[in-house]
């Protein structure tokens, strides 16, 4: 074994380190444990700002927002539980105004809930965090390939991870 081999087979480790920590693995899917807790407590463990959005539904305002023009590798987590959401790989600007994914990480990782509006007769898809059930945005059918989806995301309801390789 020279040291040109080692060096290379640490190079290529380090690359699929780099390349689980965006992709559905035992380490990101969501492992069914919920977090439940009461509105109480998560006004306390969170700003008033992710609050209005993660428990009370809301939306910010586009493009001035913290994520919408965000281009590093990294991993989007939930902002109240951490559960890994969003990877950089599945972004893409979508022009709307707020940070934009084809896929989630896991398919297992978010809850898609269907609400009608009863004034206006149409109906959204709003997308929840599997872990805490938190409020993250909304799901549309205008996305890109490969999906054709566009999981509309505040950034307030998520942190941005960066890659640790980089
Ligand atoms: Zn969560």
């Amino acid at each position: 074994m020279t040291i040109k081999l080692l060096l290379l087979l640490l190079f290529l480790s380090f690359q699929t380190i780099g390349l689980f920590a965006q992709e559905c693995t035992v380490n990101t899917r969501f492992d069914g444990k919920k977090i439940i807790r009461s509105e109480e407590a998560w006004k306390k463990s969170l700003t008033s700002d992710q609050f209005y959005i993660l428990r009370e539904a809301g939306t910010e305002p586009p493009f001035d927002n913290a994520y919408n023009d965000n281009k590093e590798a990294g991993t989007y987590v939930c902002g109240a539980c951490a559960l890994p959401l969003f990877s950089s790989q599945t972004k893409y600007d979508s022009g709307t105004g707020w940070p934009s994914y084809w896929e989630p990480i896991c398919p297992e990782n978010v809850i898609l809930r269907e609400k009608g509006h009863r004034i206006f007769f149409y109906k959204r898809t709003e997308v929840f965090c599997s872990r805490c059930e938190s409020h993250l945005g909304h799901l549309f059918d205008d996305g890109p390939p490969p999906t054709g989806k566009r999981y509309c995301i505040n950034s307030l309801a998520m942190k941005f991870i960066p890659d640790k390789s980089e």
